[in-house]
């Protein structure tokens, strides 16, 4: 009798027909069709009332009660026409998810059941939120949560099969104030960043711009046939395979990369689109990744908050589309061992006045900005890469940083060798020493620096792009949020930093002592930035020698969260009182340990109860051949079946072993826990390569990463 679970899935996934020929009309989407953005807004609700909803969003003071019911009234007509039945707010707690509590625009006056949706309704909600981690910021008596309408983040309708509901985006924050949620800090850090901005660009006679920061996030995803995700208890408990020995091929010919695109694929792709294309979210590029069945989405750069908030809908709508497609989107951190995890490449960039800073831009005055600017990110990276690394810690995540694989957990800044070129002459002059031909910041002009040719280094953590810095540390499942408000925030620490000397200056001799001021930031600084592979043994060694910090894992990481220096700063710029950021310190910490916790429950479970019974049926058959063999007098192949069950029933004996010794790992011995969990894979990985293949209960990793 075979016990195999897995020639089903192959025998249906054979038999699959994807359409692989457009026909028929082209589909009708409307950018941005489900949004209630601006141009949305003027047409629902009058002059007067969007000219008041502008200026209040321009000077971010909160709107009269009057103007919120009229908006209010105007969103209503426009979501109901669109066919939406109910309205949420929607918000970002510190669980990692978006969460939702969905209320039909439903009354009874009078007796009467009438649709209503009212200014208050919009403004504020008070969701019974007791269940959201807070780490010790709110009690479950005292549980009322509030969330709080961001009118800088549009209204969207969310669809399904047979409803629409209206979103609001909000923060959520306790009844004492205190942010619960990935959106307030964020919008904080903002508010800081534009402070010290406009502090720094005064310096160079620029009082009163406009800044924008600006956010790509490029979004990795694997994904597999679904029916091999429901017979993987560890991938629907975790979202990562906690055993899988490595498949004779995988990512090795690197012929995944860019390839062409598989319809079953594209069907997928194309769909997702027209979803995020309806809620206005601009999915730009689609494309195969390194390791088999992972791919990318990324879209068009936008202001960070309303970026973030897309990012959030863009994990949703991935993951919903892939159901759909009877396919599993996996947005773990690293779902399969020996192969790459996923990432997501945060793009930031700051402009004021339209125009981007990072831009090198082409005459000497704009190269005085951009070189200050520059140098204060440096210094603010180097200062701050702590908080950095804290941003992206996690569960997930700790097995891609640290462990030989896009990018190290030591944080750098990779400038790339043309800007390195221009920063070595900033500081040293040039390669003849001579002081004369040194570079005058605001008087030499800058060279063109291509965009092109600087960002082929895709090792460096931290990695100025031409006009961008890309952080490639956060992991694919988590929100852009976290790394965002640490680059808003240590960089208006900087930009404020650098103002108060700029400040200082006469105008006569500004661009001289501006240049000497740069030239000693990036003579403290310069460690930070490395150009060379960051995989490397040596660059671990040498990093060690410039004093950088290598911190492989979540609790090293979150350290930095308990740091006096940090915690000031943070208040100081009114991101973080120092309770939300223990708050915080504490959720995340908790976070990681109970899912490292889960992860062993789950790994002992599948040992005990299918690979122990797959070893034993396979024993049980071998040994059975065995006895057949003798009972009839044949010798030849007894020897090699007494070996392969020898095999088996030591590798059964060390399975027990190691179960035990997972098991008896404490709770709170996450490290512990996780050494035992890899040893104990290894058997397991071990006796896979040995059961016979129709014995075997789980889905292997050359079907689930090939067969789709
Ligand atoms: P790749 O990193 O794959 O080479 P690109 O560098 O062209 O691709 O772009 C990656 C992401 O960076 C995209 O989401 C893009 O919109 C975003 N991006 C491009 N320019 C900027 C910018 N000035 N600020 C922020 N993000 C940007
Ligand atoms: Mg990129």
């Amino acid at each position: 009798m075979s016990c195999n679970n897995r020639q089903e899935p192959i025998g249906e996934i054979a038999r699959m027909r994807h359409a692989a020929s457009f026909e028929g009309p082209a589909p009708d989407i409307e950018f941005g069709c489900d949004v209630f953005d601006n141009e949305t807004m003027a047409k629902y609700v009058s002059k007067e009332t969007f000219n008041r909803t502008q200026e209040a969003l321009e000077s971010g003071t909160p709107l009269s009660r009057e103007t919120a019911d009229d908006v209010a009234q105007g969103m209503y007509r426009w979501a109901t026409e669109r066919g939406a039945t109910h309205f949420t707010h929607w918000f970002l707690p510190l669980n990692g998810s978006t969460a939702e509590k969905h209320d039909a625009f439903l009354e009874i006056e009078n007796g009467k059941a009438i649709m209503k949706f009212s200014g208050k309704n919009l403004i504020l909600g008070e969701p019974d939120a007791s269940s959201f981690p807070s780490g010790g910021l709110r009690s479950t008596f005292e549980a009322r949560g509030c969330t709080a309408w961001d009118p800088t983040s549009p209204a969207f309708i969310k669809r399904h099969g047979n409803g629409a509901t209206l979103c609001i985006p909000t923060a959520f924050f306790s009844n004492t104030g205190d942010a619960l949620d990935r959106k307030t800090p964020l919008l904080r850090s903002l508010q800081a960043l534009n402070a010290s901005t406009r502090r720094l660009m005064k310096c160079f006679g620029k009082p009163s711009g406009k800044v924008t920061v600006s956010l790509g996030a490029e979004q990795e995803y694997f994904l597999i046939d679904r029916q091999y995700y429901l017979r993987r208890p560890d991938l629907i408990q975790t979202g990562r395979t906690v055993f899988g020995a490595a498949p004779a091929k995988h990512q090795q010919l690197e012929d995944h990369y860019f390839g062409s695109i598989r319809t079953r694929i594209l069907n997928f792709m194309t769909e997702v689109e027209r979803d995020l294309w309806r809620l206005g979210i601009p999915a730009k590029t689609r494309h195969n990744e390194v390791a088999p069945c992972q791919f990318e989405l990324a879209p068009l750069f936008e202001e960070v908050n309303l970026a973030c908030d897309h990012n959030m809908l863009v994990m949703e709508v991935l993951r919903q589309t892939a159901e759909r497609n009877g396919l599993v989107c996996l947005l773990h951190e690293k779902p399969f061992n020996g192969i790459n995890g996923s990432g997501k490449h945060n793009n930031w960039s700051i402009s004021y006045d339209g125009r981007n800073l990072l831009n090198p831009g082409d005459n000497p005055g704009e190269n005085a900005v951009f070189l200050t600017v520059l140098c204060a990110v440096i210094e603010a990276v180097d200062l701050h890469a702590d908080l950095l690394r804290a941003s992206v810690a996690g569960a997930g995540n700790d097995h891609r940083l640290g462990a030989h694989e896009a990018p190290p957990a030591i944080v750098s800044v990779y400038l790339g060798e043309q800007l390195t070129a221009v920063i070595e002459k900033l500081v040293t002059g040039s390669e003849s020493g001579h002081k004369e031909s040194r570079l005058k910041v605001g008087v030499d002009a800058l060279p063109a620096l291509p965009k092109s040719i600087t960002d082929r280094n895709r090792t460096s953590p931290f990695a100025f792009t031409g006009n961008k810095f890309e952080f490639r540390a956060p992991g694919s499942s988590q929100s852009c949020s976290g790394p965002n408000v640490i680059i808003n925030t240590i960089v208006a620490e900087a930009f404020d930093r650098m103002a108060q000397t700029l400040e200082k200056f006469d105008p006569e001799d500004f661009n001289d002592r501006l240049t000497t001021h740069l030239r000693k930031t990036i003579r403290s600084h310069r460690r930070i930035i490395f150009n060379g592979d960051g995989y490397t043994e040596d660059w671990i060694r040498e990093a060690e020698k410039r004093g950088l910090a290598n911190l492989p894992t979540t609790p090293a990481a979150l350290a930095a969260l308990s740091d006096d220096d940090n915690a000031a700063m943070f208040e100081k710029y009114g991101v973080f009182s120092r309770r939300e950021l223990a708050s915080r310190a504490e959720v995340f910490a908790a976070d990681y340990q109970r899912r490292i916790h889960i992860e062993a429950r789950i790994a002992r479970e599948m040992a005990a109860t299918m690979i122990r019974p797959a070893a034993m049926r396979d024993l049980d058959e071998t040994l059975h051949a065995i006895r057949s063999a003798m009972d009839t007098n044949i010798s030849a192949g007894v020897k090699a079946m007494v070996g392969h069950a020898d095999a088996i029933g030591a590798l059964v004996d060390e399975l027990e072993v190691r179960i035990c010794d997972l098991k008896s790992c404490p709770e709170d011995d996450p490290r512990g826990t996780t050494v035992r969990m890899a040893r104990l894979r290894e058997t397991v990985d071990a006796i896979e390569k040995l059961v016979a293949d129709d014995l075997w209960p789980l889905p292997k990793y050359r079907e689930m990463l090939f067969i789709c």
